[in-house]
């Protein structure tokens, strides 16, 4: 959580910052903070609120400076206000400072810091480690970079923190742990960020900052260390991202572009892997480990929110293809369980992001226990793409709209050709019936297309149930994921509450929900349960329920049972809820722009969640 920006160089510092930070909206939007060095002192202009407001606040201000380093806030301790915004001063002033992530040993550190006189202005974490640094510097007698090293090494949580001193308007000093931090380097100057949207247009070459790091930048210098002062070599990569992937393009919203693009994005997964003439499915990392994977006791995926249910869906197609007893694990339960991990185990993490903090956590954790870490991301270079031993990459470009849609149907394209791919090496899947799936995958993108063209009904189902106080998604096998996700994008874009169920747990319990007032979103597409859900169907129509369902096109007794229904293109069931998923994400959007709100920012949430 949380967006950082920083800039050194020759130019203004406070509009590249500010751009910057709009593009970093997504991790966090409760406040906003800039701290500019002019050379004769620090402004430090910060506000509840998002980078708008901020904005407007400082217009008329002395905003010039050649170095500054700015935050948008996802709040972890103290509310949004004023006070707890970003950058922190120090006791003296002289500093300032910016961080992401969770200082945990911070009640310690203040009520030290308090002993010896210091006060704090802010509920905050990261203010007590501000001046904790200042106290080392001041009581050692060291510069600024010492001072830090020592600090960190008694921190415990997680950080990227950014620096800044009145006395040097030149040097950022920056250091991480467990938030992502990336920094650009141009000619004569440096550009620092929580990802590389800040840079785009200034340069493509960059460096991904690791754990225990620390990096001293200025505008003709990047020295990066470790904490015991020793010297690295910056490694320095190529960027593979243009400007327009992280524009909104016409779209009046992230979340609605982001939609839209699925049927590419899905080509693009499947681009240069997927072969149906030839039979073949291309994927190095996933082909070095494939003795293992196959002959693994279990698969055991972690992950957290929509990427969890992205496992949920991958559970049955593992264990339908590969025969391959499949666990899914919400990562922040599975890391503090001390869980079972056997040598040979196959942990396997899904994250947009790839800095998701839970499951970075737990995958490491299973890593020292002798498992073998497969990661699927969206995000080139990020910590769990490190951290595992191989993996696939989603290849669905930026993903900026805060619910995430297009990252999860990539995650089950991915996720399914693993499948394939183990299932086939494995001999678990007859050779037809393998040849029968690479082909159905292929027509996926086009099939999300014909979706997206035929979705103009949504649009005034979103205003028929947009004052509903409940909703209820039901499915069953392949489907049931599909029913948790469209509850979820309900629940994060348009606040009414939603919860989805499997559609014949659902008598155990929330029928006593169900009323004349409550949509009822059934998943319920032609499939091996087909029957059975659309008995589920009726137990629900008796009871006076408004049925709403995903259906296959062309099914007209199901449409008939229906207040209202939404058509998808036939399908094998294992490919299916990447089809399903469309219209649900689709509703959930024109629920939330129908009620208008701000659907590219859901209240208190924010993506890439780097915090525990
Ligand atoms: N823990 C800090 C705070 O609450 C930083 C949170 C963030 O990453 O935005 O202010």
């Amino acid at each position: 959580m949380c967006g950082i920006v920083g800039y050194t160089g020759h130019r203004e510092a406070y509009p590249i910052i500010i751009k910057g930070l709009k593009r970093l909206e997504y991790r966090g939007y409760d406040s906003t903070g800039v701290a500019l060095n002019n050379g004769s002192g620090l402004n430090v202009y910060k506000k509840k609120g998002k980078v708008a407001e901020l904005e407007e606040a400082v217009i008329g201000k002395d905003l010039h400076a050649h170095i500054g380093i700015g935050h948008t806030r996802w709040a972890t301790h103290g509310e949004p206000s004023d006070r707890n915004a970003h950058p922190h001063q120090s006791a003296s002033g002289k500093l300032a400072m910016i961080h992401n992530g969770i200082i945990e040993n911070y009640t310690q550190l203040k009520k030290e810091l308090i002993s010896k006189g210091y006060y704090f202005e802010s509920d905050t974490d990261t203010e007590v480690l501000l001046n904790f640094i200042e106290e080392i510097r001041k009581n050692n007698q060291c510069d600024l970079e010492e001072a830090v090293r020592i600090a960190l090494k008694r921190v415990t949580g997680a950080y990227v923190i950014l620096l800044i001193d009145e006395d040097d308007p030149a040097t950022i000093i920056a250091a991480r742990k467990g938030s992502p931090l990336v920094i650009g380097i141009g000619k004569g100057e440096h550009f620092l960020g929580s990802d590389a949207s800040p840079m785009l247009e200034y340069t493509k070459e960059v460096v991904y900052v690791n754990d225990y790091e620390l990096a001293i930048v200025k505008p003709d210098e990047l020295i990066l260390k470790n904490l015991g002062n020793e010297k690295l070599t910056p490694y320095v990569q190529k960027l593979d991202l243009e400007l327009a992937a992280i524009e909104k393009g016409g779209y009046e919203h992230f979340m609605l572009k982001e939609i839209v693009e699925q049927p590419q994005t899905i080509y693009d997964c499947l681009r240069g892997r997927l072969d149906p003439i030839e039979g073949t499915i291309t994927m190095s990392g996933i082909q070095q480990y494939a003795e293992q994977i196959m002959n693994a006791n279990r698969i055991v995926i972690v992950a957290c929110g929509t990427s969890w249910h992205a496992g949920l869906v991958a559970e049955y197609i593992f264990e339908e293809l590969c025969r391959i007893n499949v666990e899914v694990e919400y990562a922040s339960e599975f890391r503090y369980r001390n869980p079972v991990i056997n040598k040979g185990d196959v942990i396997l993490a899904i994250s947009q992001s790839g800095e998701t903090a839970d499951t970075l956590v737990a995958i490491e954790n299973a890593k020292s226990k002798g498992a073998i870490l497969l990661g699927v991301v969206n995000v080139v270079g990020s910590s769990i793409a490190r951290t595992s031993h191989a993996g696939a990459y989603t290849h669905a470009g930026p993903e900026i709209g805060v619910a995430s849609t297009k990252a999860f149907t990539a995650q089950l394209a991915v996720l399914t050709m693993i499948a394939l791919k183990i299932g086939y090496l494995k001999g678990s899947i007859p050779q037809e019936r393998y040849m029968n799936l690479l082909n159905e995958l292929q027509q996926v993108p086009e099939k999300v297309a014909w979706i997206l063209k035929h979705s103009a009904p949504i649009k005034a189902m979103a205003e028929k149930y947009k004052d509903a106080r409940d909703f209820l998604y039901l499915g069953r096998g392949y489907n049931f994921p599909v029913a948790l996700e469209g509850a979820l994008k309900l629940k994060e874009i348009s606040y009414i509450h939603a919860e989805g169920y499997p559609a014949a747990e659902m008598k155990h319990g929330p029928i006593a929900l169900v009323d004349d007032q409550l949509p009822v979103v059934f998943v319920a597409t032609r499939d091996a349960y087909h029957e059975k859900v659309m008995s589920n169907m009726q137990e629900i129509k008796a009871r006076k329920g408004k049925l709403i369902a995903v259906i296959t096109e062309g099914d007209t007794a199901t449409a008939e049972l229906c207040d209202d229904y939404i058509e998808v293109p036939e399908a094998d069931e294992i490919v299916a809820p990447m089809l399903s998923v469309v219209p649900l994400q689709l509703l959930a959007y024109y629920i939330g722009v129908a009620k208008e709100l701000d659907v590219d920012k859901p209240r208190n949430l924010a993506k890439s969640v780097t915090v525990e």
